[in-house]
């Protein structure tokens, strides 16, 4: 049996007394503002425990974690005809690129990059009678006694130095890849973005992915098994953009960062684990996220390889 408490407090304390390497994502004027010191971690069992360390319940911006959120309610209402629209192949770019849209006509290599997001942001306006509501729904649904909601600050700051995102969405646009307004789906996108969770309201909303017998509030399977499944192998080779390898290499899970400095990664069958620390490493992910992770599985001899 493994103590998670303990082996959470011991990579704590290990990885707080070494150097807090890496940089807060300044490219968002509100995520700059983040106190960079802030780190604290969530352990989720399918028994039921819960682990946490830290600033386990402090709110935080989970920026790109929220893409498996909107993909999964996607996943629910078209099936597999989101893969006409959107691939499922690491890209080995940052997640802004846009070079490979070019070739690639339009179609991004994954929904877990911003292209392949915002193509996903673009069915869930087509096919929902407000989005941004519906999301909302769907997420607050598989995380009971939580209030989750966007924060209007971050969308609005990303919005106003949003000039890649900008581009992205034309560009895709221009190869008739989104139906909608680009002004629409890039709003729907921010807000999508700034959605604001605690590592223990993370670790708790994933469960869905861990196990089979989780329930919405509503008393609903969340996603069959073989989408869960599906959803899973894109976050191993495509949650961490160009560190994808890396993260699978040194991690062994499933995962998905945001620039906020969440982690997100899962064990099927065994537990959910929610790490944030705002400082991140060259390729955008969280630093200490990383190394706490790499070491979390490595003492608990858990990853799926
Ligand atoms: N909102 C961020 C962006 O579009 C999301 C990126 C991320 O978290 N990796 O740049």
């Amino acid at each position: 049996m493994i103590n998670y408490q303990s082996v959470l407090q011991d990579t704590y304390q290990k990885i707080c007394s070494e150097e807090n390497t890496g940089e807060v994502a300044s490219y968002i004027p509100e995520l700059a503002k983040i106190n960079p010191d802030q780190f604290g971690v969530c352990v989720k069992t399918v028994g039921g425990e819960e682990y946490g360390v830290g600033d386990w319940k402090a709110k935080f911006s989970i920026q790109s974690i929220s893409k498996v959120l909107a993909l999964s309610l996607t996943y629910n209402l078209l099936g597999d005809k989101i893969w006409d629209r959107v691939g499922v192949e690491p890209s080995g770019n940052a997640f802004n690129s846009l070079t490979q849209l070019e070739t690639d006509n339009g179609i991004p290599r994954n929904p877990l990059i911003n292209a392949g997001a915002m193509v996903i942001c673009d069915m869930l306006i087509s096919h929902t009678d407000d989005a941004k509501k519906e999301l909302l729904e769907f997420i607050n649904q598989i995380c009971p006694d939580s209030k989750i909601e966007y924060s209007e600050k971050i969308a609005q700051s990303e919005k106003s130095v949003g000039y890649r995102n900008i581009a992205l969405c034309n560009f895709i646009k221009s190869f008739g890849n989104i139906e909608n307004d680009p002004q629409l789906v890039l709003d729907f996108y921010f807000h999508m973005c700034s959605l604001e969770m605690t590592c223990q309201e993370l670790s708790n909303t994933f469960m869905f992915l861990v196990d089979d017998n989780f329930r919405s509030t509503k008393g609903e399977k969340v996603l069959d098994m073989q989408k869960a499944m599906r959803l899973n192998a894109i976050m191993q080779t495509c949650g961490f953009y160009d560190e994808s390898g890396e993260f699978s290499f040194r991690v062994g899970l499933p995962g998905k960062s945001g620039v906020g400095g969440g982690i997100l990664a899962l064990h099927p069958d065994k537990y959910c684990v929610a790490a944030w620390s705002p400082k991140l490493n060259a390729k955008g992910n969280s630093s200490r996220g990383m190394k706490f992770l790499e070491l979390f599985t490595s003492k608990t001899k858990s990853a799926i390889f």
